[in-house]
């Protein structure tokens, strides 16, 4: 099935987290490329709150996801839906149902359907409700609402990467549509709010493949157009099993607070089962061009750290250092009160110089803090014995020099540059004993730019105290 963009196909999708925990990477994974193929095609990407779990869903982990998906910038259209709001439609469905002879009442208890598992397990039997309460006349309370599956006959549907799949019916039980404590199950209610708001493709995790037939059928019964259904490869860790905290994944706002830029995590993300060629990088504006469920496979997706930590390197590479701070001042603002009296150019400058050379926001900040932070302690074994003499006359002669300096950085190169060539001194030589003095040795973008960055007021202070170390 082709897809090119600005396709007729009308599109709506949606993503349909339970707020009964943090949202998982993989959620943000089936939340982006439902948001993908919806803005390829021009259609909505809706958002709904699936907290009929009232026990479970807490109001810290609606916010949560929706804080995740605004880092990610999967803006969804129009208000969430929350489907506990939503228990009267769902009633009147279950009624309906009833009524049309689709459902049944089933008392039957607990502790005799545990019996009757048994003795299926004993036979080497699959367990499935055989049917008591179909045709029974008095039902008392408490009881459940079972859906009567047709005996004969198959379900189908239609996955847009497994392609067409088909269930004998006999295969499927009279499964539960409404609990004993007037509960419905996830089953019923998602078949119901998908056609209540309109959504025309379902993109969520294999782990649900099963659930499908059995919604399938609840959508034949009620006489609801069939959505497409697209079930994502599951995303292992590097030992190939399920992916879980023992790997390192952690939920999707974590991986904020570690430093991943959002760009990097959305490419890292779109990875985990679609592929486009060879091509590993993809800005957002790229994937909602290509993105297609053609290009998405069937083959388990491994979820690889050090992959992620290579591309954060690119965008923390590209991204605008102007924009780079302000992302920083945004969600790393208590790591960097260090900086509170930087001026906001030297800092954007001071991002300028070191975003390149470092995998993450927190190594960033490590480097800006010696640029920026309380002046160095200095460690006098990082220079060799031989050294110190020189390093000091260095570090004096230098400091003299650049009182008179402009602090640009063509002045700084110019004077000295100037000063190792009247010397007769390498300039590497002449580099590290300034640089040792300006940061304690650990940090190393272009000098000039550093000691620029830096400011006068700064270098000096810090070559003053060096000199003081250097004894
Ligand atoms: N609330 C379900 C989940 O988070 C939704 C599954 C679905 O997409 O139908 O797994």
């Amino acid at each position: 099935m082709a897809e090119a963009p600005n396709t007729k196909e009308k599109v709506v999708v949606r993503f349909p987290p339970s707020p009964t925990g943090f949202l998982h990477v993989g959620g943000a994974r089936t939340a982006l490329f439902n948001w993908l193929f919806a803005r390829h095609h021009g259609g909505q990407f809706l958002l709904r709150l699936e907290d009929t779990d009232r026990e479970r869903s807490e109001d810290r982990f609606v916010e949560d996801i929706l804080e995740s998906l605004r880092w990610l910038g999967l803006k969804w259209d129009g208000e969430p839906v929350f489907q506990s709001r939503r228990i009267e439609r769902h009633k009147e469905v279950a009624a309906q149902l009833v009524e049309k002879g689709f459902a049944y009442k089933c008392d039957c208890t607990p502790e005799a359907l545990d019996a009757y598992r048994k003795e299926c397990q004993q036979k080497k039997l699959p367990y499935r409700y055989p049917g008591i309460c179909r045709d029974k006349k008095e039902v008392r309370a408490p009881y459940v609402l079972r859906i009567r599956v047709p005996d004969d006959g198959e379900t189908r549907f239609a996955d847009m990467i497994r392609g067409e799949i088909t269930i004998p019916n006999k295969d499927i039980e009279d499964w539960v549509l409404v609990r004993s404590d007037g509960n419905p199950t996830y089953n019923f209610v998602v078949v119901v709010d998908d056609h209540d708001m309109g959504v025309t493709h379902i993109l969520r995790g294999e782990d649900h493949i099963n659930n499908t037939p059995k919604q399938a059928m609840l959508y034949e019964a009620l006489g609801y157009a069939l959505p497409k259904f697209a079930h994502l490869p599951m995303i292992l860790g590097s030992d190939r099993t399920k992916l879980s905290k023992r790997h390192g994944a952690a939920s999707t706002l974590e991986y904020r607070k570690m430093g991943y830029l959002p760009e990097a995590m959305v490419n890292f993300l779109v990875r985990l089962g679609w592929s486009f060629g060879d091509e590993e990088v993809f800005t957002v504006d790229k994937l909602k061009s290509v993105f297609s469920v053609e290009h998405i496979g069937k083959a388990n997706a491994i979820f690889n750290t050090e992959k992620l930590d290579w591309l954060n390197g690119i965008y923390l590479r590209e991204k605008p250092s102007q924009e780079l701070s302000d992302y920083m001042q945004q969600y790393f603002k208590e790591e960097l009160t260090f900086a509170k009296s930087v001026p906001a150019a030297s800092f954007v400058e001071g991002v300028k110089i070191i975003q390149g050379k470092v995998k993450n926001i927190p190594e960033l900040i490590e480097q800006l803090y010696c640029l920026f932070g309380e002046d160095p302690d200095y460690d006098l074994t990082a220079l060799k014995d031989a050294e110190k003499a020189p390093a000091k006359q260095a570090i004096s002669d230098v400091s003299a020099l650049l009182d008179a300096s402009d602090f640009s950085i063509e002045d700084l190169e110019k004077r000295i540059r100037g000063y190792a060539d009247d010397k007769g001194e390498k300039f590497g030589k002449i580099a590290k004993a300034v640089r040792f003095s300006l940061t304690g040795g650990k940090i190393s973008p272009g000098l000039f730019e550093m000691i620029s960055v830096q400011g006068k007021e700064t270098v000096q202070r810090r070559m003053g105290r060096a000199l003081k170390a250097l004894g």
